[in-house]
């Protein structure tokens, strides 16, 4: 059928008919669909032949690029021989299998228990069921209070977005959830004491204590987190964060949900963002770099002691799941990629690249317009200003994120640009330092533009 339209005709199809996700209902009015067409490593192009470099990853998963032939060969094997198998009634299928295995034994230690989902919303949600599930299974049915950071972003289901803390995702549905609370989010950048790593920590703790305090220990059930926030805008707390929530959550007797759905596989260098702080949640969650976005599917880990206490608690059938849970296809597409990561020496190019990422992300602090620059492996963005004394935001008006992507788009790159004037990057950790400098050099003029 593509072949009988025209490059216009697709633009206007979309317009009349595709429904886009997260995006303004007349975004198609002001520039239309940007239509791709292909892609090949770090590269896209578009159905006009206008090429572009990919700064993000797709939505923050193709970690390995676009054109690896060996995740196709592997899918297509696999759609031959077996292309779908219920997890229901404890069928399986062996990709299914081997991935549970491959990547539990990557997982830091005790998470030894995988659910897999479609991607990272359904992984948060079974996260929520499967924490309920526990605390009922040692009797304390209670604690079913969640707490959640502001900034802080776990899908656009139901729960997932009351857990979320961005407005635009709670609009219109009471949301969040009275059993879903918030604390500040450590944001250095924007903390009244950014600059002292202990104190920002602090501050969270003592957040935490006190919202813990107020609903009641014996309700609360888990304290979510991301490592490092994405959506939010790429926030990154101090070194020691993690560990320091790991060791509160301990002490106030709730689990540690960590969402690892952007940090996991080797977003931000390490293979799971809890590995450089020495942290095992009870549940983690991935998806996205799972799969690197060949095929839908996330993961939800689970901790050993929760396991076998909801196996001890009751032989009957848990309430939950769904039709594509560790699809076969997937699974096969997901062991290719964790093939890629560690044999293929992606991960290990991730954290040669990284380094070039650095130094171009320091290079660009002294632009007039950056107020703060933060990145941890891969995972970064810039922070516009428009006084970077007073750190007065860039633009009062919401749309910059959508002026901001255009102008990057018209600049041959693709960046994550948010509401308030945060540029983020993800790039695939295929990337070569050319690549990399092709990048900010492209970013760079986007800047000098808006001066
Ligand atoms: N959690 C986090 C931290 C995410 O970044 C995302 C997606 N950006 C989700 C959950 C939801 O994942 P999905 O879009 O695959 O449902």
């Amino acid at each position: 059928m593509t072949e009988t339209l025209t490059n216009r005709s697709l633009i206007d199809l979309d317009r009349d008919h595709l429904i886009h996700p997260v995006a303004s209902f007349r975004g198609h009015e002001a520039h239309g669909a940007r239509v791709l067409a292909s892609g090949d490593g770090m590269w896209l192009t578009d159905i006009e032949g206008k090429r572009v470099i990919d700064a993000f990853a797709g939505l923050w998963c193709v970690n390995v690029g676009y054109g690896q032939d060996s995740i196709v060969e592997a899918a297509a094997d696999q759609m031959r021989r077996l292309p779908y198998a219920t997890g229901y009634f404890h069928f399986a299928s062996e990709p299914a299998i081997r991935l549970a295995a491959e990547l539990t034994a990557l997982t830091p230690e005790g998470l030894n228990h995988v659910y897999f989902t479609q991607g990272g919303s359904e992984s948060v949600d079974s996260a929520v069921r499967y924490i309920v599930h526990y605390f009922n299974a040692i009797g304390k049915p209670d604690k079913k209070e969640f707490i959640a950071l502001e900034w802080g972003y776990h899908g656009s289901s139901a729960m997932g977005a009351g857990l979320t803390a961005l407005a635009n995702f709670h609009r219109g549905f009471d949301l969040p959830y009275k059993w879903q609370h918030h604390i500040a989010s450590p944001y250095p950048y924007r903390h009244p004491q950014g600059h002292d790593d202990a104190a920002v920590i602090a501050s969270t703790i003592s957040a935490l204590e006190a919202k813990v305090a107020e609903i009641g220990a014996d309700k609360v059930a888990a304290f979510c987190c991301e490592p490092i926030q994405g959506s939010g805008g790429v926030i990154v707390p101090p070194v020691g964060w993690l560990k320091a929530i790991r060791e509160a959550c301990d002490r106030l007797g709730i689990l540690l949900l960590v969402d690892e759905v952007i940090t996991g596989f080797g977003r931000t260098g390490p293979l799971f963002a809890c590995e450089a702080e020495g942290v095992t949640p009870d549940f983690m969650t991935t998806a996205k770099g799972l799969t690197a976005g060949y095929a839908p599917m996330g993961a939800l880990f689970m901790a050993d002691h929760i396991y076998q206490a909801i196996a001890d608690a009751s032989p009957l059938p848990v309430g939950h799941g769904g039709t594509y849970s560790g699809h076969p296809v997937s699974a096969a597409v997901g062991l290719e990629v964790l093939r890629l990561y560690r044999e293929g020496g992606v991960l290990a190019n991730g954290v040669m690249v990284g380094e070039r990422f650095a130094a171009r992300m320091e290079a660009i602090r002294s632009h007039p317009l950056v107020g703060d620059v933060r990145y941890r492996g891969l995972l970064g963005a810039i922070e516009l200003v428009a006084n970077k004394d007073t750190k007065e935001p860039f633009a009062a008006d919401l749309s910059i994120g959508d002026r901001l992507s255009q102008m990057t788009w018209d600049n041959g790159v693709i960046a994550r640009c948010f509401a308030n004037a945060v540029i983020g990057f993800a790039p695939a950790l295929t990337c070569t330092p050319d690549e990399m400098d092709i990048i900010f050099d492209r970013v760079q003029l986007c800047l000098d533009q808006l001066l």
